[in-house]
């Protein structure tokens, strides 16, 4: 394991002039050994599983988001910083069921280095059933909390196999994240449940809610794109959407923060649906914007639903 980098930050460097003080940050790294900080650097692709590892790793590791937050982690294309952070990383933990399409080429590129964890393992998929993906798995599970589960006891088990020494922390922090799932999942049930159960429709820019729709008793009325990085959709589906919204009486329509909005832009004017547009998915959002960790995104996106759909 490489020796623990800590930053000593904020060297100040203090000048008097015209008798005011005038105040110079800077910063040192220095190379310790030890055990005072974290000792492992991981990568995680993109930010909602990066969250999820910092929940379990805790004080032991740093944990870095590949795609940053409001980018498509489907089509990232990752920059030469991003492989150097890779290369000199102790652990990447993945997504898996080509979620990340750039990920296989990615790692090529770093000989091997260093070893990579799957959080999606053993997750039963659904399937895109259209479009240039069709019968590729569907790999937006973590939308059903239930799955995010899974994903913790993956991340967990990763972490165990590359520190050891760390196992009675990681799994008394994930033991512990598993139960602030477990509530989240609960306060979804009885959340929804202030939607009447014929407006329990979703109307997305993309096809991102088929696990969350079986969880939690919602039917997919429609989408634009089957998957993010499909090509133009033909105008027949955004007519064939602006149809069924009026068909359905829909009240709202919602478009994911990383996803083209115009669509939906397009069918919200035409039906007089409300549009909702800062639904997240597939990246957290920044902070302050209430949805800048897994549960707080969960909540949020549940929160619009029920804003736009219910009584
Ligand atoms: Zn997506």
């Amino acid at each position: 394991m490489r020796k623990l980098i800590v930053g000593i930050a904020c060297v100040l460097i203090v000048a008097v002039s015209f008798g005011s003080y005038e105040i110079i940050s800077g910063s040192l790294s220095v190379p310790v050994a030890g055990r005072d900080g974290p000792d492992l650097e991981l990568v995680a692709t993109y930010s909602v599983i990066c969250d999820l590892v910092r929940q379990v790793a805790g004080e032991r590791a740093v944990v870095h988001s590949l795609v940053p937050p409001g980018q498509d982690p489907h089509t990232y294309e990752p920059t030469p910083t991003d492989l150097l952070q890779v290369t000199a990383a102790d652990g990447v933990f993945y997504h898996g069921m080509d979620l990340e399409l750039w990920f296989d080429r990615f790692m090529a590129a770093t000989g091997g280095k260093p070893e990579v964890w799957a959080v999606s393992k053993g997750v039963e998929p659904l399937s895109i059933d259209g479009g240039s993906y069709a019968g590729y798995p569907d790999p937006h599970a973590w939308m059903d909390v239930t799955l995010a589960q899974k994903y913790v006891d993956n991340i967990c088990d990763g972490l165990i196999d590359l520190d050891p020494g760390g196992k009675e922390v990681y799994r008394r922090n994930a033991d512990r994240y598993l139960r602030k799932l477990a509530l989240l999942d609960d306060w979804i049930r009885v959340r929804v449940q202030e939607i009447p159960p014929e407006n329990r429709l979703l109307l997305t820019s993309e096809n991102s809610f088929q696990y969350f729709a079986r969880a939690y008793d919602f039917e997919i009325l429609g989408f634009i794109y089957h998957i993010a990085p499909e090509d133009e959709p033909p105008a027949r589906r955004v007519a064939d959407l602006v149809d069924l919204s009026r068909e359905a009486d829909l009240p709202a329509v919602f478009a994911e923060t990383t996803v083209e909005l115009r669509p939906l832009e397009q069918i919200a004017r035409e039906t007089g649906a409300e549009l909702i547009d800062d639904i997240y998915v597939d990246s957290l959002g920044p902070p302050g914007s209430g949805a800048d960790s897994y549960v707080r995104m969960m909540r949020h996106n549940v929160e619009r639903f029920v804003a736009g759909l219910g009584p």
